[in-house]
């Protein structure tokens, strides 16, 4: 065992062909510190020269592969700088053209000789025909001769910084062709014995060799599912490790009474009747509300919803067992939002809540603090600002977290720390995230499903126009106001050029005082360089209907809640995402009137903004759109899990690789149910794996 680790952590100098000044190039550019570094650095693809394609089977996926046919036509066109040699191949399935601009003389003489050859090299398409720049020109007969076997070559992502210091791809190929024979048989397995039979898996040590230098496309796709395979199995079993400690393990408050908060509430002040899928949610919680541990759970539910009654509802019942709570949002407007609404719903009850933001005024700070630390505040609402750690409660039983998206992992992790007793935690999603990466980033968390809207509620009609109906739109939303009714106009806003999408803004704003005069409409604006106090000011003369139009930036995005308006205008509807431009739809729609979403976008779109804002036409359902996000962006741009650093799979995707990771889970549950505490001794490998990961990952350490 200790001779197997010590070649794996061998400093990477020591391997042939690379040395102090290399080994330097692959510390500073690549990260890669050991042999097992270097092991599991994965190639990106293979340049596939075991077949021979066909012109007929060409897909412009910039792949590089191997042609055999005839070479004709040859010819010198174009002057000095611009000359090059032509030549038309062809074989049984269509013609392809070669291109060369260097060493002309040389491929014209060995073309004079020969005519049927293997090309080898990446096609691309020119003007709607195939073309092959200097491609490889190999001789059919002298491969066979030669006997050497057509291989997959590996490419690798180098640096500029790496190339110039002669790291290319075919040189870090090289030196892991020096690596494998060196690991190969040392390289540990991860899984049972057993598990690998049955599940057909190839072994790790196979599979690590196999990545990189692969003897078949069989090989090679094994290699890849085992690879895969790995990645999201160990995520999956430690996740629900983490799960099981934190219910099983971690003890909690518990809130046994439903008291004179909760049930005053319910019966006198609530507005509406709750849904059937609210009512469901509100008992899951207490459920763990009430079973002495520590409650995590993630609260699911689609724009418009209504999860924030559910979070004042157990803020009430932890009132009633005597605890505080708090509320926190991701934007300083969403949390004024939140402040005044339930205030303003609990004034009857008599309960103390304080506002909290990085704006907040000292004294008042100071004077809030205290009311935290001697029990006076019952419920705080605001932003990250609750988190710092100078904010100390005297009993913090439940932290509920809105729109967690921008909550990273490390977030989460610090409230554990604000107590001997950690608080119950309820993250609510802004949009609902596909299963796959709710399994992913939230598998350590319990569910709940919100999947109903509250009745009376009409789907939002979405539309896509452009420049040219712009009067029409106008005319538009007159009728709307008209009507009584209030618009959102929103315009994208990107962190590099504010100064450019104020100016947009401001354009904008000029033409609608254009457009719509005073007295009938008046008009807000708010966008996020402005003061808080003025764009709540802005804020609340568009929620008390002083102001008909508002204008802004996406400063508006998440849960801002204004009933009477029911139109949305995205402007430049092509630069949002789609997430967002949800998100954004579903500002409107909250009353019982007809809304509408208007999607704004020049006419010229790249293939990808239009599925978007097909999509959007197409559906108004959130779980749709975020599935439909994940297949066209990949998990890494979803919004938010790039810093949680959760996704960085090296070789599984979880937007292609949906399957493998519902499979995964299930057999981590699987395994997991049959010996919780992986004591089995088929289960020792595991056991060590989860023991390593969970042990690695120092935010988790705290709750462990
Ligand atoms: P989200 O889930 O997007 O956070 P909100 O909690 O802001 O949604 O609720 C959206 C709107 O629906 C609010 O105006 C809220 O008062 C209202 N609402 C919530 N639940 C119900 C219900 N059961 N019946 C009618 N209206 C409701
Ligand atoms: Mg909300």
């Amino acid at each position: 065992m200790a001779a197997e680790y010590d070649i794996l952590k061998t400093p990477i100098e020591f391997l042939k062909g690379v040395g102090p000044k290399r080994a330097e190039v692959f510390r500073k550019e690549f990260d890669i510190h050991t042999f097992d570094d270097l092991l599991h650095y994965y190639p990106y693809r293979h340049v596939d020269k075991s077949q021979i394609f066909k012109v007929s089977d060409i897909v412009e996926d910039g792949s590089y592969i191997q042609l055999r046919g005839r070479i004709s036509n040859l010819q010198v066109v174009g002057q000095q700088r611009g000359k090059r040699l032509t030549a038309q191949f062809t074989d049984e399935s269509g013609t392809l053209e070669l291109v060369w601009f260097n060493g002309i003389k040389w491929v014209q003489e060995l073309l004079q000789k020969k005519h049927e050859f293997i090309i080898f090299g990446k096609p691309t398409l020119y003007y709607g025909h195939w073309n092959m720049t200097h491609p490889e020109l190999i001789d059919p007969n002298a491969q066979q001769e030669s006997q050497v076997p057509m291989a997959f070559l590996p490419l690798y992502n180098t640096s500029d910084l790496a190339k110039k210091k002669t790291l290319d791809s075919k040189a870090l190929a090289k030196i892991i062709a020096n690596l494998l024979p060196v690991v190969h048989d040392v390289i540990p397995e991860t899984l049972p014995e057993e598990m690998l039979r049955q599940l057909h898996l190839m072994p790790l040590r196979d599979a690590l060799c196999q990545i990189h230098y692969p003897e078949s496309h069989e090989q090679l796709s094994r290699a890849t599912l085992r690879l895969k395979f790995d990645e999201l199995f160990f995520l999956q079993l430690k996740m629900l490790k983490l799960k099981q400690i934190n219910t099983q393990k971690t003890a909690g408050h518990r809130f046994p009474l439903v008291g004179q908060f909760f049930n005053s509430f319910y019966k006198n002040h609530l507005p509406f009747e709750l849904t059937n899928a609210q009512k469901r949610v509100i008992r899951e919680i207490r459920g763990d509300l009430g079973s002495g541990h520590q409650m995590n759970r993630l609260l699911q539910g689609d724009v418009g919803s209504g999860k924030t009654i559910i979070a004042l509802f157990i803020m009430l019942l932890a009132k009633d067992n005597g605890y505080q709570s708090c509320l926190m949002a991701p934007t300083e407007i969403l949390a004024t939002q939140h402040y005044e609404k339930i205030s303003r719903q609990v004034a009857p009850l008599g309960l103390r809540v304080e506002f909290l933001s990085g704006s907040t005024k000292t004294a008042k700070r100071r004077q809030i603090l205290a009311g935290l630390e001697n029990g006076d505040v019952d419920i705080l609402i605001g932003t990250h600002a609750l988190i710092e750690d100078n904010v100390q409660f005297q009993n913090l039983g439940l932290v509920v977290i809105d729109e967690q998206h921008r909550f990273g992992v490390e977030q989460r992790a610090k409230l554990w720390r604000k107590s001997a007793v950690p608080p119950h935690i309820l993250v609510m999603t802004a949009t609902p995230i596909p299963r796959t990466l709710a399994m992913t980033l939230y598998g350590d968390l319990d569910v709940s499903v919100i999947d109903e809207l509250p009745s009376g509620r009409k789907p939002i009609i979405t539309k896509h126009l452009y420049e040219k109906d712009r009067v029409r739109l106008f005319g538009f939303m007159k009728e709307q106001i008209a009507e009584g009714r209030q618009v959102f106009v929103v315009y994208p806003l990107i962190q590099e050029s504010e100064k450019m999408d104020l100016l947009d803004l401001m354009a904008g704003y000029e033409a609608m005082e254009h457009d719509f005069p005073l007295p009938q409409y008046a008009i807000g604006v708010v966008h996020g360089k402005m003061k808080p106090e003025v764009k709540d000011y802005e804020m609340q003369r568009f929620a008390r209907n002083e102001t008909q139009i508002l204008l802004s930036t996406t400063v508006i995005e998440v849960g801002i809640d204004v009933p009477n308006a029911t139109v949305m205008v995205i402007e430049n509807a092509e630069r949002f995402g789609l997430s967002q431009l949800h998100q954004l739809r579903g500002r409107v729609g909250r009353g019982g009137n007809q809304s509408f979403c208007i999607l704004m976008s020049k006419y010229e779109l790249t293939a990808d903004s239009r599925k978007r804002l097909n999509a959007m036409v197409q559906t108004n359902d959130g779980f749709e759109i975020a599935n439909f996000d994940l297949q066209l962006r990949g998990p890494g741009d979803i919004q938010g899990t790039q810093q949680s650093g959760m996704l960085d799979f090296k070789i599984a995707d979880i937007s292609k690789d949906e399957k493998l990771v519902t499979y995964t889970r299930n057999l981590a549950i699987q395994v997991l149910n049959r010996d919780p505490d992986l004591a089995l001794p088929e289960n020792r490998r595991l056991a060590e794996m989860v023991a390593q990961l969970i042990d690695r990952d120092t935010n988790w350490s705290v709750i462990s």
